[in-house]
């Protein structure tokens, strides 16, 4: 074999170990965020809340094995695997232009849709102010109490705006202590989480269209005062204001905020409620 042999060899050899280190790597990078870890809470945290209040039903309960496996199959917080989202924007919104008639009697509370420069492309805009506008005017919405409107403008200064904005920026704004992406109500602004807004959540197991709406009457919701809330009874439609986003059971929801709490204490009672993006689900159309 002459020298120049052995180096095409080598070569070859250093090559092949690059390229199957490369494979290693790749899968990994594109591993579905929902095969991370959930997030570990202590025993004590759990025993503690157990201690105070009244024991669950027990006619329902199955055995350890079946719990085992439900808990396994249960909806997580983190995003779901989806369409790539740009990570970062400008840090600046552009206004998307247009305008709408008042919806609702009683106070108007005008507002604005915006989208993060950089962070979106450009044909997704319509879309989201569409959404935005009909979540806002369905007959299930905020306005259904009678004593909310709202009205959309573009060049007067609203009441509140609504901003899809990109990953970091959310993250920066919202917080992300619980480390999962959501948007949030900050001084006058919602800020829509893109990668929610493009991949939505586990919890509403597909359903995006029925998220988007969740998302922008919860955080709209946050603007006009109201706090968060826990699921009700087992099996009703989720309250527009309990957090969805991370799970629409109690126990679940509990677990995920016990070191971060988000304005009340859920009680771990086991009622897991359907999810649900309306104000008032109980308008028929
Ligand atoms: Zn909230």
């Amino acid at each position: 074999m002459s020298v120049g042999r052995i180096v095409l060899y080598v070569l070859a050899a250093a090559l092949a170990g690059v390229t199957v280190g490369m494979l290693k790597v790749l899968p990994q990078k594109e591993m579905p965020p929902q095969e991370l870890a959930l997030p570990q809470v202590p025993a004590a945290s759990i025993s503690v809340r157990a201690a105070t209040t009244t024991p669950p039903p027990t006619t329902s309960a199955p055995p350890p094995a079946a719990v085992v496996k439900e808990a396994a199959k249960r909806p997580g917080p983190e995003l779901p695997p989806g369409v790539p989202v740009r990570e970062m924007g400008e840090g600046w919104w552009r206004t998307i232009a247009g305008t709408t008639e008042q919806v609702g009697t009683g106070k108007v509370h005008t507002y604005s849709v915006e989208v993060e420069q950089g962070a979106v492309l450009p044909v997704a805009h319509q879309a989201f102010a569409a959404t935005v506008d009909a979540a806002l005017a369905d007959p299930r919405g905020w306005t259904a109490s009678g004593d909310v409107a709202f009205r959309r403008v573009d060049v007067a200064e609203p009441d509140v705006r609504i901003r899809l904005t990109a990953t970091q920026t959310a993250r920066a704004t919202c917080g992300f202590e619980l480390p999962y992406d959501t948007s949030c109500y900050h001084e006058g602004v919602v800020y829509v989480s893109a990668p929610r807004w493009f991949r939505g959540a586990q919890s509403f197991a597909g359903d995006l269209e029925g998220y988007r709406r969740y998302v922008v009457n919860h955080e709209v919701g946050h603007f006009l005062g109201h706090g968060h809330e826990f699921c009700p009874a087992d099996g009703a439609p989720a309250p527009v204001m309990m957090q969805q986003t991370f799970s629409v059971s109690n126990d679940a929801l509990a677990e995920i905020t016990a070191r971060t709490p988000q304005g009340l204490s859920v009680p771990r009672d086991g009622r897991t409620c359907t999810p649900n993006p309306w104000p008032h689900q109980e308008v028929t159309r």
